[in-house]
């Protein structure tokens, strides 16, 4: 199975530096498909059973909070509409107004895979299970995978989470 992808998240949270740990040396951009039309492909992962195609979302980086700005805040929502599972990225331990405002922009219709990264800097693992009950009280989660995007810990989880969701 293909299923498109989309990584959002405010700056700084590790979304490159998860696309790159995923993707590594495999980076191949695809032909135009119908559903990436409105995105810009990133990468491409295939395993043995399903091939993730990567995409940005254009505009999701800025923030658009001013009322003038809601039709684009909907045109983001809307082109993540499209893919089939948004990685929602946030760090360990940390949940600011920034990661809030993006959240506030998340389809309601998609599975969104809320990921924890830099786990690598909580000494103590067991205050991940608080920190991640707050913040799947905000929202749905389809899937929640604590991960480490720079030491690559646990990172293959994520793409086991993502399989049955494309
Ligand atoms: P982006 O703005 O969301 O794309 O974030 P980047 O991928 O550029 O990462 C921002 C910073 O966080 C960089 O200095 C990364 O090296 C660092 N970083 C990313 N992932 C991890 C991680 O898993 N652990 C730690 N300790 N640092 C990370
Ligand atoms: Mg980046």
């Amino acid at each position: 199975r293909t299923g498109f992808l989309a990584i959002v998240g405010r700056p700084n949270v590790g979304k490159s530096t998860l696309l790159n740990h995923l993707i590594g040396q495999k980076i191949s951009i695809t032909s135009r498909k119908a559903q990436t039309t409105r995105h810009r492909v990133n990468g491409v992962l295939t395993n043995d059973t399903h091939q993730f195609v990567f995409v940005d979302t254009p505009g999701f980086q800025k923030q658009h909070s001013n009322a003038l700005n809601r039709a684009m805040n909907r045109s983001v929502t809307q082109a993540l509409g499209d893919v089939d599972v948004v990685l929602f990225v946030i760090e360990a331990g940390k949940l600011t107004a920034a990661d809030r405002a993006v959240m506030e922009l998340l389809p309601s219709q998609i599975p969104v895979v809320l990921v924890i990264n830099k786990v690598d800097r909580i000494a103590d693992k067991r205050q991940l299970l608080p920190f991640i009950a707050t913040v799947a009280a905000e929202r749905e989660f389809a899937a929640v995978v604590p991960l480490s995007a720079e030491t690559g810990a646990n990172a293959d989880e994520l793409l086991k989470a993502c399989g049955p969701l494309l």
